[in-house]
């Protein structure tokens, strides 16, 4: 086992710690077993919760996709650390395997689906250095929401009211799991509000391990404003801001991000230029952008994985994987 290393932004829960990295399934002990069951038991349990809330807040239900022309670029993002981008050609034409569905909710929000969700597999081949980090897999489920017409302020009061009421039904129902883990007392509800920091005020703060440096200092989930990075979340080109928003945990980091969107075609075609993404990648996009056909809308992603991991206090995040998808290790399942 290699010690942890710091690899710039996210990269929390391997501070000072040598990471265990998660087996494959056939290779657990009895007590892996056990343990694993236990984890796969939040597991069942957060996502049952997190998708009645969206029920109830009369979101609609998508199924994903794997293949597209357009997917998200990861591109530029200061966490993104990606070795490889999966493309193939089927029929003739080249396709992507998703990095995250923000294309397609942009585009379902603005047609059809005012308020949409989906449990979305994300593929993104992490550089092989993360797999110590405990928090990359270069595959995991993302839950992406997206709401016609909403503010940053709107969706993120939504996150916090679920993640703060999931906690609280997770200590109500599932005690013995949390001593199994030893998570029944340092896991805490959420106080809500969770306090909201501008990315540049860190900086200033901390310096540019800002992210690492706060992850182990707070003990409220925090969110994290004003993050320079793709080119669909809301940027004010006058005051230089980004209408945008991370949610870390306490010692485990950044678990969501999302924004108010951009829609209007100049700020697009602008943004992509000066980030070198290539517009004919995003063709359909840019296309209802030119004909008035994109509609704002704010939302975000949760990472699944990321989310359990906290609750069950695991070491690596591919703990919380039946399958896992270690950057650098590709086991048989
Ligand atoms: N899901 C994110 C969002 O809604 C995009 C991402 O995966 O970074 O902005
Ligand atoms: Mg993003």
């Amino acid at each position: 086992m290699k010690r942890a290393q710091a690899f710039g932004r996210s990269l929390a829960i391997a501070q000072d710690k040598l990471v265990e990295i998660p087996k494959p399934i056939e290779l657990l002990s009895e007590s892996e077993i056990q343990r694993k069951q236990i984890i796969s038991k939040i597991m069942t349990f957060t996502l049952e919760y997190l998708t009645y809330e969206f029920l109830k807040n009369e979101f609609e239900w998508l199924l994903p996709v794997i293949f597209s022309k357009s997917t998200d670029p990861l591109w530029p993002d200061p966490g993104a650390s990606i070795e490889k981008r999966v493309e193939v050609e089927i029929y003739g034409k080249t396709v992507r395997a998703t990095q995250s569905m923000i294309v397609h909710k942009m585009v379902a929000c603005s047609l059809v689906q005012p308020k949409l969700f989906v449990f979305s597999p994300n593929v993104r081949i992490e550089k092989i250095e993360r797999a110590n980090s405990g928090l990359h897999v270069y595959e995991f489920t993302q839950l992406d929401f997206e709401i016609r017409n909403a503010s940053s302020r709107e969706v993120r009061n939504l996150v916090e009211k679920m993640i703060s009421g999931l906690i609280k039904s997770v200590k109500n129902n599932l005690s013995f799991e949390l001593s199994f883990l030893g998570r029944n007392h340092s896991l805490a509800i959420p106080e809500t509000p969770f306090r909201v920091y501008d990315r540049e005020e860190l900086e200033n703060k901390y310096g540019r391990n800002w992210e690492t440096q706060i992850t182990f200092e707070i003990t409220n989930p925090i969110w994290i404003t004003n993050v320079p990075r793709e080119f669909y979340d809301f940027e004010d080109f006058e005051k230089g801001t980004w209408d945008n928003y991370d949610l870390l945990l306490p010692k485990y980091g950044e678990v969501l991000s999302g924004a108010r969107r951009e829609w209007e075609y100049p700020k697009l075609v602008r943004k992509m230029e000066r980030d070198n993404i290539k517009q004919e990648n995003f063709t359909l996009l840019l296309n209802l952008a030119k004909q008035g056909k994109l509609k704002p809308s704010a939302g975000a992603g949760i990472g699944i994985e990321r989310l359990v991991s906290w609750i069950a206090g695991a070491r690596h995040v591919g703990e919380t994987q039946m399958f896992p998808k270690i950057p650098g290790l590709v086991y048989d399942l």
